[in-house]
């Protein structure tokens, strides 16, 4: 599966990189352990054997693509340099990059006054946007549905502000009527809004959310983590539409390149709206070489040393394909939309599966039917493992009754929870590949189903 013509490419920018250092004086001296480089590459690619095959589009559990092969190669070249974005002086190239291409990103929410930079991902981006929000409204709470990702809570642990849980509804958002009657009760500083959850990528009502804070003065953070770049599909549900629409007036945003935006990990992003809570993260190390006017990444960033790689491979992939409204970045997006939504209608008429709703984006949920939610949650561990063996690989999840009780018939509640499968489709290809991964599915399930007795009891 590996493109020669990629190392090509790869070798000729590499050898234009190495004439802007011509008139260096030359080096001499071995790299230590030089001779035996090729011998401890090949002992790594035998381990690396030992990984799912997370770029083929079989491959359809957890949130995993493969990055664009422009990101690969820009970080490639980049690490023979090894920039740090932390200061100007340590990565002059890579930090305007960073803001040409951070920029292009805040631009996508109707952005053009901002504050921004990349960060390890999407649990660091959302730590800086809950300390700045901590640090706006001391001792304010901080609220978030109790389907956002479970680093919330955990993030206002480490930064000592007080976290509330808001109960989901039935299509897995934000309650709305728990929030309201949360916000009467007053105390709350912030309102995280998940623009596509984890889990099942319901998109929490934002639209609601904004009238909301009208009436109450809170600030509103949208963990666009996964979701975000879903504001240039066209392909969604006019409610997802019409909250995508709005991402805009947010104070803050995340999101996460190396999810969607075909980035290799280590890619995360934070927006503020407002420039001035730059004074947040003022400091004075002694370290940071403010030889230039110009504010550094450094000084509006938590972290300090950052890959200037990382920015280098992410302005080279939205100069290949822009963050723009029916082109081609945007299409990959809708086919994995399509794929899902595919998927779905098959898995919906056919009585072998129970649904919990219809996907918002990519990622569906299901389950085998079962007489009672345990002999579901049974079923769905067996289908993986049929699945696996087919080289189908999707995810188990839990997830609450309350998602699927309308369409649980006479299945039995015995749980509180249901094991079932979850399947991102996220990849382009998967467009292509859905009926196969239907008919992969299909068979797993006539085996596992065909092994119950008739009690409906599993075998074993
Ligand atoms: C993935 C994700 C995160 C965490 O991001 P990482 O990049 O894994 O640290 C946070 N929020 C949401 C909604 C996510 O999907």
């Amino acid at each position: 599966m590996l493109d020669q013509k990629e190392f090509a490419a790869l070798l000729e920018a590499a050898k234009l990189l190495d004439c802007g250092f011509a008139n260096l004086p030359k080096l001499d001296g071995e790299t230590p352990g030089i001779e035996r480089l090729g011998e401890v590459l090949n002992a790594t690619a035998e381990r690396l054997k030992d990984n799912y095959p997370y770029f083929h589009p079989l491959y359809a559990g957890q949130m995993l693509k493969p990055p664009h092969p422009v990101a690969r190669l820009a970080y490639a070249l980049a690490m023979w340099i090894n920039p740090n974005n932390h200061a100007l002086d340590g990565g002059r190239a890579t930090s305007a990059m960073e803001k040409e291409a951070v920029a292009e990103i805040a631009g996508m929410f109707g952005w053009t006054s901002f504050l921004g930079h990349l960060c390890g991902g999407g649990t660091m981006a959302n730590l800086e946007a809950l300390w700045v929000a901590g640090q706006l409204h001391p001792g304010k709470k901080i609220l978030a549905s109790e389907q956002a990702h479970y680093t919330h809570r955990r993030i206002s642990g480490v930064l000592q502000v007080p976290f509330e849980s808001m109960p989901a509804d039935a299509l897995g958002r934000m309650d709305m009527n728990a929030l309201a009657k949360r916000l009467e009760r007053g105390d709350v500083g912030t309102v995280v809004a998940t623009m596509g959850t984890t889990a099942t990528g319901s998109v929490d009502p934002l639209p609601e959310i904004l009238t909301l804070r009208a009436k109450h003065e809170f600030r509103i953070h949208a963990d666009a983590a996964y979701g975000g770049y879903f504001v240039l599909a066209e392909n969604l549900a006019e409610e997802a539409k019409k909250t995508f629409a709005r991402i805009g007036e947010a104070d803050s945003i995340v999101i996460d390149p190396h999810k969607h935006g075909l980035q290799p990990y280590g890619c995360g992003c934070a927006l503020f709206r407002d420039l001035g809570v730059g004074r947040l993260y003022k400091h004075d190390s002694p370290y940071t070489y403010f030889s230039s006017a110009e504010l550094h990444l450094g000084e509006i960033s938590l972290e300090c040393s950052r890959p200037g790689a990382a920015a280098a491979a992410l302005w080279a992939t939205q100069k290949l394909l822009p963050l723009k409204k029916r082109g081609e970045f945007a299409q990959g997006l809708e086919r994995g939309r399509k794929a899902a939504m595919a998927v779905y209608e098959k898995l919906n008429r056919d009585s072998r599966f129970v649904m919990a709703f219809v996907p918002e984006l990519d990622i569906l949920v299901f389950a085998p039917r079962g007489n009672s939610v345990s002999e579901s949650s049974a079923l769905s561990r067996k289908v993986f493992e049929a699945a696996a063996r087919r080289e189908l690989h999707l995810a188990v999840a839990e997830l609450p009754i309350h998602f699927w009780e309308k369409n649980f018939g006479k299945m039995k509640r015995d749980r509180e929870a249901i094991t079932c499968l979850r399947s991102v489709l996220m990849k382009p290809e998967h467009l292509e590949w859905e009926g196969r991964i239907w008919e992969l599915l299909s068979e797993s399930t006539e085996e596992v189903l065909s092994g119950r007795d008739s009690s409906g009891k599993m075998e074993n």
